[in-house]
């Protein structure tokens, strides 16, 4: 295995305005390999301190930075696209390394993240303000568009990549600058963006990365007046904490939460497409994203054939370290997933769940792909977010029953229906609460349509034109006595 230029990315300080620090303190945090336990380095244990110091280097950049010409910033963010496209290997061997996913799946992540930065270059240069018809005299109003400011980031470890390009792509756009804090567990892929950054032409304090005290750094980045907006990927209760802690100032947030993606696989469905789609849905990234499957409902007539086809299906995929070219399934984050996850078998099997696959640890962080018959609404994955390998089965009988059950829940990112029925197909779509709908679709993810959810999962939209919006704001000049 060469890792060779992969350390090249592997920076084990802090970036604050072009310069690489350690803690104040000194202190440091190891980060360890998911799949191995091996500590791979170690990461600044930064606070308020260090975060203070970066939101003033990103304010004091913002002032040039925002006047700049959105065909320079273009421009720029082109070079960062063509750098992620040039070093995908390596980008994706540390992504790995730190987060367990199969090499595959990290390839593909580094490819998303080149796509949401080349996305955002044309649409840096695509922004229209308007002029209003004036209803009075002499007068002329105008709608233009302003960035917003100095942008604060906290991103999650499922997706240390992509989910800082959806959001460092928009920002860097729009003329924002950035104070980014990464999950603990994969801090790497997030630092590396600050050398891309770096390469690509970007001004220091432009994008700023601090690791550390979750508490400490969301603190400061929340309280601090000259944040303007914090546009934070991770848990439901962590964003309403978050959204509280902004209230304070009225920052401007988006928030990408948790969901609970309800499958329906209708009796008219394919169901090898439909099989198909719960694999990718549910088990990519170890069943460890946000839009992952987490109750499957099934026709009734179509059940146990559904059942025979999805079991032969996980058997099929191989478990391992995801350094190794033939894995599709990698371990969890951590062993408190481990532990989750066995949580919600548990409460199945005890109230009449039946385990058709897996269901248990395999060593280390390793839990097997899952899938669990006869579930039912008592369950806690009814409700709750799995985050882990297990496919739960519920089955129904009509087509209101499906989509009332799949919205039976506080959550509203991503859903997934299969039927050939094109009136059935629409009238899902129609009625189902949420921010994304897959029609016959397991893989919704692209930087061009617009991805968030209804309800708790979230505020704000990532990607496609609406993901620009987030970081503008609308300003409305009136001129007078023309
Ligand atoms: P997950 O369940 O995916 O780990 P979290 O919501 O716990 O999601 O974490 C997502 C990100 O939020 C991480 O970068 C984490 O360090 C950060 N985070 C967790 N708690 C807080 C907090 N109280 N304030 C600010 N950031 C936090």
């Amino acid at each position: 295995m060469n890792l060779a230029e992969s350390e090249t990315f592997l920076r084990q300080q802090i970036h604050i305005d072009g310069h690489w620090f350690d803690a104040d303190t000194r202190e440091t945090i190891d980060v360890t390999n998911p799949a191995t336990g091996e500590v791979i380095g170690t990461v600044p244990n930064a606070g308020a301190a260090e975060t203070r110091r970066a939101i003033e280097a990103a304010h004091r950049t913002f002032q040039s930075f925002s006047r700049t010409t959105a065909e320079e910033r273009a421009a720029k963010l082109r070079i960062l696209h063509g750098l992620l496209v040039e070093h995908q290997e390596a980008l994706a061997r540390l992504l790995t390394l730190e987060q367990g996913k199969p090499l595959r799946e990290a390839r593909g992540e580094i490819a998303m993240s080149a796509k949401y930065i080349l996305w955002f270059s044309e649409e840096a240069r695509r922004q229209y303000g308007d002029i209003i018809e004036s209803p009075w005299p002499n007068r002329q109003l105008q709608v233009i568009h302003a960035p917003v400011g100095v942008v604060a980031a906290i991103t999650p470890w499922n997706f240390p990549s992509s989910m800082l390009a959806r959001k460092i792509g928009p920002a860097l756009a729009a003329g924002c600058t950035l104070v980014i804090k990464p999950a603990t567990q994969t801090p790497y892929s997030a630092l590396a963006w600050a050398i891309l950054c770096e390469r690509a032409g970007f001004p220091a304090g432009a994008v700023n990365i601090l690791t550390g005290s979750a508490t400490a750094i969301g603190g400061e980045l929340t309280g601090n007046g000259l944040v303007r907006k914090v546009t934070f990927t991770g848990s439901t209760g962590v964003g309403k904490q978050l959204l509280a802690q902004c209230a304070a100032s009225v920052k401007r947030v988006s928030m990408e939460l948790g969901g609970n993606a309800p499958f329906i696989v209708f009796d008219d469905a394919n169901l090898d497409r439909a099989v198909e789609g719960a694999i990718a849905s549910k088990f990519r990234n170890s069943g460890q994203t946000c839009v992952c499957t987490n109750r499957i409902y099934v026709q009734s007539g179509i059940h146990d054939a559904f059942l025979d086809k999805l079991s032969a299906a996980v058997a099929e995929l191989k478990i391992g370290q995801g350094l190794d070219e033939e894995v599709d399934f990698g371990p969890l984050i951590d062993a408190k997933a481990v532990a989750s996850t066995e949580a919600f078998v548990q409460d199945a099997v005890a109230k009449g769940g039946r385990l058709v696959a897996g269901g248990k640890g395999l060593g280390g962080n390793f839990f097997a792909p899952t899938i669990i018959g006869n579930a039912t609404s008592d369950m806690l994955f009814a409700k709750d977010e799995i985050f882990g390998p297990v496919a739960p089965i519920f089955t129904f009988e009509t087509e209101d029953e499906s989509l009332a059950l799949a919205n039976d829940t506080e959550y509203g990112l991503a859903c997934y229906v299969y039927t050939s029925s094109l009136g059935r197909a629409h009238r899902a779509a129609q009625s189902l609460e949420y921010g994304i709908v897959g029609i016959n679709d397991g893989l919704i993810t692209t930087e061009v349509a617009p991805f968030g959810g209804f309800k708790q999962s979230g505020v704000g939209r990532e990607g496609s034109k609406y993901g620009m919006q987030d970081y503008l704001e609308t300003k409305y000049v009136s001129f007078g006595a023309l």
